[in-house]
């Protein structure tokens, strides 16, 4: 057995994608936007839902920062996120000079608390200021609780971000995670389900925000023919070159969730009889979670710890990592507001990611599973 390096999350190429950024390159069509632009845009539409408009961009980071430009986020005002994710699902709260209020997570979707995001809302409005909108995160894939967030976001009329970056292929209740908010994001940089390279899409429901969102991310050209701007440009559009490897991607799309679930079996399986470590599962049947990466939970004991598992697969030098951690703890981060009680305090502490790429080989599950064994 080969000792190669197993990594975590690697992209994995359908075969397509070549003919067409081929074409890309034949029609010398090299710049942002295009006919692959568009047409990927239209693949993710028919895939996610009839009710949505895509605008592919470069990044998961500039989606989301367009949705604040969107709703009209400035310098001061607030804007709820959940603490225990990626610091892109943050920062681009900063980027506008508004305020981030981390909310803390719940334990059985490890997303964010509903109830923690009541009191959070409530008290920000009793100091007098209503924030502008709530990001969600379906992290690792698992769907939040949609349900009650949304009621809460309903209830005080706050509009909500869904970052779905890690979540393309994840489904609630029977609907594709991503179309549920006012806005969604996926992002399709090389350790996403799918890839562009870099990349990232915007997810509205009106032809006129899609526009506006376009409008923004190729640097707010004014109509007229000569260059002129009333308004902050971005150029932040998905270029036609990485659509067309979007494209291939698309092929193989239904591939890779099939592969990610058969790794989520298989770890469940593979530490059925270590009862210290708990595989992150499903809640219930509302869940449908893509399984982008498959985490466990260690109980510490004696022989057993996140930092004692990871140590035993570096030595068989396969790669793992701790998950997220909540940017209520980041240097960057720990001076803004936060409320909670620790919850994904003690996920970032006792979790661990495991590798998780569609290519991953029966040779590398043996590899896996004698570390797991050797435990
Ligand atoms: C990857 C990721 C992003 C950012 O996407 P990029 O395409 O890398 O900019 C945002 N949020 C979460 C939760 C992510 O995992």
């Amino acid at each position: 057995m080969s000792d190669k390096r197993i990594f975590l999350s690697l992209p994995k190429l359908g075969g397509d994608e070549q003919k067409y950024v081929q074409k890309a390159l034949d029609e010398n069509w090299i710049t942002s936007g295009g006919p692959n632009v568009n047409e990927f845009e239209k693949d993710l539409e028919e895939y996610l839902s009839k009710n949505v408009f895509v605008t592919a961009l470069n990044s998961g980071t500039s989606a989301i920062h367009l949705t604040l430009i969107l709703l009209g986020v400035k310098a001061g005002d607030e804007v709820i996120c959940q603490s225990m994710t990626f610091s892109a699902s943050a920062n681009p709260i900063l980027y506008q000079s508004a305020t981030p209020v981390f909310v803390d997570s719940e334990v059985e979707t490890w997303n964010i608390c509903p109830e923690y995001l009541e009191i959070a809302i409530k008290d920000r409005i009793s100091k007098g200021k209503k924030p502008k909108a709530i990001i969600a995160v379906h992290l690792y894939g698992m769907p939040y609780k949609v349900d009650e967030v949304h009621a809460i976001a309903t209830k005080y009329g706050i509009p909500i971000i869904e970052d779905s970056a890690e979540a393309l292929g994840s489904m609630y209740k029977g609907k594709k995670c991503g179309t549920f908010g006012d806005f969604g994001i996926f992002s399709f940089n090389g350790n996403k389900i799918i890839t562009t390279s870099s990349g990232g899409s915007l997810i509205t429901h009106s032809k006129k925000l899609k526009d506006k969102a376009i409008f923004f991310a190729t640097q707010s050209k004014d109509k007229a023919i000569h260059y002129q701007h009333s308004e902050i440009g971005y150029n932040y559009r998905m270029s036609n070159v990485c659509a067309g490897i979007g494209l291939g991607q698309m092929k193989i799309l239904d591939d890779n969730l099939n592969a990610k679930k058969e790794i989520h079996d298989f770890y469940c399986d593979a530490f059925k009889d270590v009862k210290e470590i708990t595989v992150f599962k499903n809640l219930n049947q509302d869940y449908n979670s893509n399984y982008w990466l498959t985490t466990v939970l260690i109980q510490s004991s004696k022989n057993k710890s996140r930092d004692i598992l990871l140590a035993a697969f570096e030595k068989a030098n396969i790669e793992t990592r701790p998950l997220w951690k909540p940017m209520h703890l980041q240097p960057l981060f720990c001076d803004f507001p936060y409320y909670g009680n620790g919850v994904s305090d003690d996920l970032f502490l006792n979790g661990l990611c495991l590798p998780s790429s569609p290519s991953l080989s029966n040779d590398e599950k043996l590899r896996i599973k004698s570390v797991i064994d050797s435990l």
